[in-house]
């Protein structure tokens, strides 16, 4: 019998099932790739959120348990996904720049606000009022990773490529069955495709579309993420992932031509250098009104688990909400009370 069987190979997915396979359980995940917010997503990492000045919920803890996740992934599977670069906050005006030295005075933030003004002059960006730099901030090759993993899971035959079918799943005293397979748990971590979930999809899970490209610009010199109305990271051989849209009514993960209009208009207003459109893509974020994760056990069966609601920041949320689900199954640790799905049981 194995221990979890997992529906959804994205990014909460996979850091259930390593962080399962690292306690040696045995697993099998089922994707049908109807979903892609983590193949497409930009991957950054970043402590602080830069529209208001704030922290991330818990920011401290999920970069301590990202950075040992990364790496052991890494390691096993002989890739470099994690790069620690800087990301830097373009400042608008004066104010925005007395905001940042504010903030920084906060306990919280201190650890990851630099009090040291960036003055850098980046060909193709104008920035009369300079920058501000985030600390241990980075991003996650999320497209490698995801492959990389996939790979590893056909190779050892731990993964199934087809739809989850929730009308065959039994219910005995010691498991479930799910056609021929026999476990004794089930992780639901479908992101936005919850909604087929007649489990869970009491949740209020709602879906933000984000859109982003790959832009060509060989004059465009940054070795660092640059953060305005849009991040740009540079990947290598003048090429640069821009993004992203926000679309809370368009629910298709299709590249839209809504979304090239917003995103072209947002990189004229920062890049004064040429560029060309390599690639658009485009995907489903798995938000939550209260934008918190949505973890824990179904309120009826009690073998059924979700992992789900990592909304913006999935690189940052999935290892430590996997390993908080994780504890939770195996050794009854009690879930944060923000992050439990308990907060919902009304909705049912
Ligand atoms: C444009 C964009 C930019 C982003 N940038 C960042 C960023 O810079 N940093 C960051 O941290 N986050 C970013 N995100 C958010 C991040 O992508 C998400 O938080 C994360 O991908 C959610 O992961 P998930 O595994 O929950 O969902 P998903 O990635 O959607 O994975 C769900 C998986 O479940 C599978 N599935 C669903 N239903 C079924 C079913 N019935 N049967 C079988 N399989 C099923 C799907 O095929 C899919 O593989 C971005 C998202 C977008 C769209």
């Amino acid at each position: 019998m194995l221990d979890y069987l997992i529906v959804g190979s994205g990014l909460a997915g996979i850091s259930f099932a390593e962080t399962a396979l690292q306690h040696q359980k045995n697993i099998l995940i089922i994707d049908n790739q109807s979903q892609n917010a983590s193949l497409i997503a930009g991957g950054l990492y970043n402590p602080v959120i830069l529209k208001r000045f704030s922290e991330v919920w818990q920011a401290e803890q999920q970069l301590a348990v990202l950075d040992s996740f990364y790496q052991k992934l890494e390691s096993k599977l002989q890739i470099k996904v994690d790069y620690k670069i800087p990301i830097l906050r373009k400042f608008f005006s004066i104010e925005e720049q007395n905001n940042w030295f504010a903030a920084s005075d906060n306990k919280m933030l201190a650890p990851f606000l630099s009090l040291d003004l960036v003055t850098t002059k980046y060909h193709g960006i104008n920035s009369p009022f300079n920058y501000g730099q985030v600390l241990q901030t980075g991003y996650v090759d999320t497209k490698l990773l995801l492959n990389a993993y996939k790979k590893y899971l056909l190779d050892h035959n731990l993964l199934l490529e087809e739809t989850f079918d929730y009308h065959s799943i039994q219910f005995f005293d010691d498991g479930v069955q799910y056609k021929n397979t026999k476990a004794k748990q089930i992780i639901f971590a479908e992101g936005f495709g919850l909604h087929a979930n007649p489990f869970f999809n009491y949740l209020p899970l709602d879906g933000t579309k984000g859109e982003l490209f790959i832009i060509k610009a060989p004059n465009l010199n940054l070795e660092v993420i640059i953060n305005t109305s849009v991040f740009i990271l540079p990947l290598g051989n003048d090429l640069f992932k821009v993004g992203a849209t926000y679309n809370w009514q368009d629910k298709t993960s299709d590249p839209s031509e809504e979304g090239r209009t917003e995103l072209l208009a947002r990189i004229y207003e920062i890049l004064d250098c040429e560029f060309e459109i390599i690639a658009h893509f485009a995907g489903v974020r798995p938000t939550v009104r209260d934008r918190k994760p949505l973890v824990g056990t179904h309120p009826q069966f009690s073998r059924l688990h979700i992992l789900n609601g990592l909304g913006t920041r999935g690189v940052m949320l999935g290892p430590s909400m996997a390993i908080a689900l994780f504890e939770l199954i195996e050794h009854q640790k009690p879930l944060d009370k923000v992050i439990d799905i308990k907060r919902y049981e009304n909705k049912i």
